[in-house]
C-alpha cells in the first residue's frame, strides 16, 4: 500500500473532520500518501479526488462537519457505478480507502472490498447504531447538544407549569434519548426498543399532576411516534400546556467534544495501521476502550447491538 484515499459518507458527524486528520497524518507518519475523496461516494464517481497534505488538515480537529463533504448516492449500489469509481482509483494509483459513515457507507466499503480495493470503515454517526462499537464518533457530541436543549426546556417548562416532550434522534435506536434522558434528568424516557404505551405514559403523567407535580420532561426517539400528536394528545388529558420540540439537525453539529476528538484520533490511526497491514472489508470500533475491528458483514449481520438495559432502568430509578 502506497496511497490510500479516505472519504467521509452518509449523515455528517462532530469528529468526522479529527477522523480525516488522523487518516492523513497517520498515513503521511507511514510513508503514505494520502487522497481526500469529496463528496463520499459520489465523488469517488465523478472522480472528485485530490491529495492531502499534513497541511491540508490544519485547523479541522475542532470543527463539526465534514471538510471532505458527504454525500446520499444510492447509485453506488450498482456495479456499473462501482466500476468507473474503480477506474478512478486505478488512475490515481489509490491502493486502499478508509471509509467514514455509518451502516450504508460500510455496504459500500464492502462491495468496493470485494472488487479489490481493500476499505476499512469507521463509525461516524450520531445514532451510536453501529455494531461491533461501544460508540460511534459524534455520540457524545450530540449528546452534550441534546442535554443543552433539555437544560433550556427545563428552566421555561418549569417556569410555565409545562410538559416538555423532546424528540431526539437515533433512528431506530434509543441510546442518545436514554442518556440524554439520565443526564437531562427527564421523568419519562420512550424509546424504540421498548416502544411506547401510551395509555400508560398518561396515566403516570396524571397521576404526577395529581400529586401537585407542575411540569415534566419527557425524552423522546424520533420516528417512534409523532410528538406533536402526542404532545396534544398529554395536554388533552392531563390538563397541562403540553409542547413538543424537535431537536432535529441541531443534533449534527457543533464542535466535537473531547471525547470524539479522542475517539475519532485513535481510530483514524488504527485504520491506517490495518490498511498498512493488508486488511480490508474491516470495519473499526471500541470496546472496553480497546480499539477492534471486525468483518464488516460479520459485524452488521451477526454482532447486534444489545440494548442497554440497565441504563434505561437507571433513567426510570432517577426519573
Ligand atoms: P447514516 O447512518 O448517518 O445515515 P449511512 O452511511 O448509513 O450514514 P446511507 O445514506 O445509508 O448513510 O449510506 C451512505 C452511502 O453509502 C449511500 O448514499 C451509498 O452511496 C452507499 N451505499 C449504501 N448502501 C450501499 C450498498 N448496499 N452498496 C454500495 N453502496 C452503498
Amino acid at each position: 500500500v502506497k496511497k490510500i484515499g479516505v472519504l467521509t459518507s452518509g449523515g455528517d458527524s462532530p469528529g468526522m473532520n479529527a477522523a480525516v486528520r488522523a487518516v492523513v497524518r497517520a498515513g503521511i507518519d507511514q510513508g503514505l500518501q494520502v487522497y481526500g475523496v469529496y463528496d463520499g461516494y459520489l465523488g469517488l464517481y465523478e472522480n472528485h479526488i485530490e491529495e492531502l497534505t499534513r497541511r491540508s488538515v490544519s485547523n479541522i480537529i475542532n470543527r463539526g462537519g465534514t471538510v471532505l463533504g458527504s454525500a446520499r448516492f444510492p447509485q453506488f449500489k450498482e456495479l456499473s457505478v462501482r466500476e468507473k469509481a474503480v477506474e478512478n482509483l486505478k488512475a490515481a494509483n489509490i491502493d486502499a480507502l478508509v471509509v467514514i459513515g455509518g451502516d450504508g457507507s460500510y455496504m459500500g466499503a464492502k462491495a468496493l472490498t470485494e472488487m479489490g480495493y481493500p476499505c476499512i470503515g469507521l463509525p461516524g454517526t450520531i445514532d451510536n447504531d453501529i455494531n461491533g462499537t461501544d460508540y460511534t464518533i459524534g455520540f457524545f457530541t450530540a449528546l452534550n447538544t441534546v442535554l443543552e436543549a433539555i437544560d433550556r426546556l427545563r428552566d421555561t417548562s418549569t417556569s410555565h407549569h409545562r410538559i416538555s416532550i423532546v424528540e431526539i434522534m437515533g433512528r431506530h435506536c434509543g441510546d442518545l434519548t436514554v442518556s440524554a434522558a439520565i443526564g437531562g434528568g427527564a421523568e419519562f424516557c420512550i424509546v424504540p426498543e421498548r416502544g411506547l404505551d401510551e395509555a400508560d405514559l398518561i396515566a403516570k403523567l396524571k397521576a404526577q399532576v395529581g400529586r401537585g407535580k407542575k411540569h415534566a420532561i419527557v425524552a423522546l426517539t424520533e420516528k417512534v411516534t409523532d410528538a406533536n400528536a402526542l404532545a396534544q394528545k398529554i395536554e388533552a388529558e392531563t390538563g397541562l400546556e403540553t409542547r413538543a420540540t424537535i431537536l432535529g439537525h441541531i443534533q449534527r453539529g457543533g464542535n466535537p467534544t473531547a471525547f470524539d476528538r479522542l475517539l475519532a484520533s485513535r481510530m483514524g490511526s488504527y485504520a491506517v495501521d490495518l490498511l498498512v497491514q493488508g486488511e480490508g472489508g474491516r470495519c473499526v470500533g471500541i470496546h472496553n476502550d480497546q480499539l477492534v475491528h471486525h468483518d464488516i458483514i460479520d459485524a452488521m449481520e451477526n454482532m447486534r447491538r444489545p440494548f442497554n438495559d440497565k441504563l434505561f432502568d437507571l433513567s426510570i430509578k432517577l426519573a
